[in-house]
């Protein structure tokens, strides 16, 4: 996790002492805003409610996680049933419903399902996506850093509350961030990114609508600055967080992996199914800016060769390779399962020997 949980409030604020703040809303400078920037924040936030430390909680172990997709995906199917989404339900309950993988008996490789339902909730589905966005983005991305001498950050902008449905909420938070972006403020330190929407429920059934900003930042600035102008474009939030990405690839995998979690769906109700499906033709993922440009024009290049996270590393791997997992020299074997002989089989290798 590294970089990305800790707080960092306090950026270091190299040419604080040049940046004149401009006039916020009728404030003359952030100074004037006392309640809002010197008192911990008091509304309650995505921040504030333990979704991050849900990040932070212990791995898991592969059995346990493809366990728990399924269940999700069960608990989904159940949901669209009861709405009367039948082709949903029997998507969702065949989507990895069996797997064929390659094994030395003590690793797994190249995990391949049957079939892919690509329903944005589908917890199978959304983790393909997001590994599959990080391949697509990491060698892009680097490139941009490179070449433009930007460090990228994770930015987190949150909303208040208040009583809407989701569709609302996530128009809301669009627009202020849309304003944002054409600010000078904004332009004047960041060279565009990626954003994609997270949205949460909290106990009180108020929905937490934000979105993580993979941003290019080009100029340090003191993050209270970056507060007053959030707060000028939405009118009552000042709550965001931003985190260095010290790693690329860790960190664009960290953020991603938000965003393949685009909702507690574990707690969902008919209602909450029924509410998502009218975001059908409603975008939650896009990038923005300078980087919006030099991704459509991108031409990879041997400078840009990245390494990629372990999981990609096998493509190419067929019945009889060797296993590429460390200290392990056998050969590989083809296998099948259902979902449920998968998970037996990792848990049989998870029990007999540490990998
Ligand atoms: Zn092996
Ligand atoms: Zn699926």
């Amino acid at each position: 996790m590294g970089s990305l949980v800790t707080s960092s409030t306090k950026l270091p604020v190299r040419g604080a002492e040049n940046s004149v703040p401009t006039l916020i809303n009728g404030f003359n400078s952030v100074a004037d805003i006392p309640t809002l920037l010197t008192s911990k924040p008091q509304l309650q936030t995505y921040l504030d409610t333990g979704v991050l430390n849900s990040q932070r909680t212990k791995k898991k172990s592969r059995s346990e996680t493809f366990k728990a997709r399924q269940k999700t995906k069960r608990h989904l199917a159940d949901l669209a049933t009861k709405i009367r989404e039948p082709e949903l339900c029997e998507k969702l309950l065949r989507c990895h419903s069996r797997v064929g993988f390659l094994t030395c008996g003590r690793h797994i490789h190249q995990v391949i399902p049957n079939y892919v339902c690509e329903f944005k909730l589908c917890p199978d589905c959304a983790r393909r996506k997001s590994r599959k966005r990080l391949n697509k983005y990491l060698p892009i991305m680097t490139a941009f850093v490179r070449q433009n001498r930007v460090t990228p950050v994770h930015l987190v902008l949150t909303q208040t509350h208040r009583k809407e449905i989701r569709e609302q909420s996530i128009k809301r938070l669009k627009s202020a961030f849309n304003n944002l972006i054409r600010r000078e403020f904004w332009k004047e330190h960041f060279k565009g990114g990626t954003w994609s929407i997270e949205f949460t429920k909290d106990k009180d059934n108020l929905h937490h609508t934000h979105l993580h900003i993979i941003g290019f930042r080009s100029k340090f600035f003191d993050v209270d600055l970056l507060r007053a102008e959030w707060f000028s474009v939405t009118g009552d939030s000042f709550v965001l967080r931003l985190d260095p990405i010290t790693d690329l690839s860790k960190g664009l995998l960290e953020v991603f992996k938000y965003v393949s979690k685009p909702l507690d769906t574990d707690r969902f109700t008919t209602e909450d199914l029924r509410d998502f499906l009218k975001l059908r033709n409603t975008h939650l993922f896009g990038s923005f800016g300078e980087f919006r440009a030099f991704k459509s024009n991108y031409v990879a290049s041997d400078d840009d060769k990245v390494s990629l996270p372990d999981y990609s590393r096998y493509g190419d791997l067929v019945e009889g390779s060797v296993c590429p997992s460390d200290n392990c020299d056998r050969p590989l074997f083809d296998r099948r399962a259902s979902a449920t002989g998968f998970v037996k089989y990792l848990k049989k290798i998870e029990n007999s020997a540490p990998s």
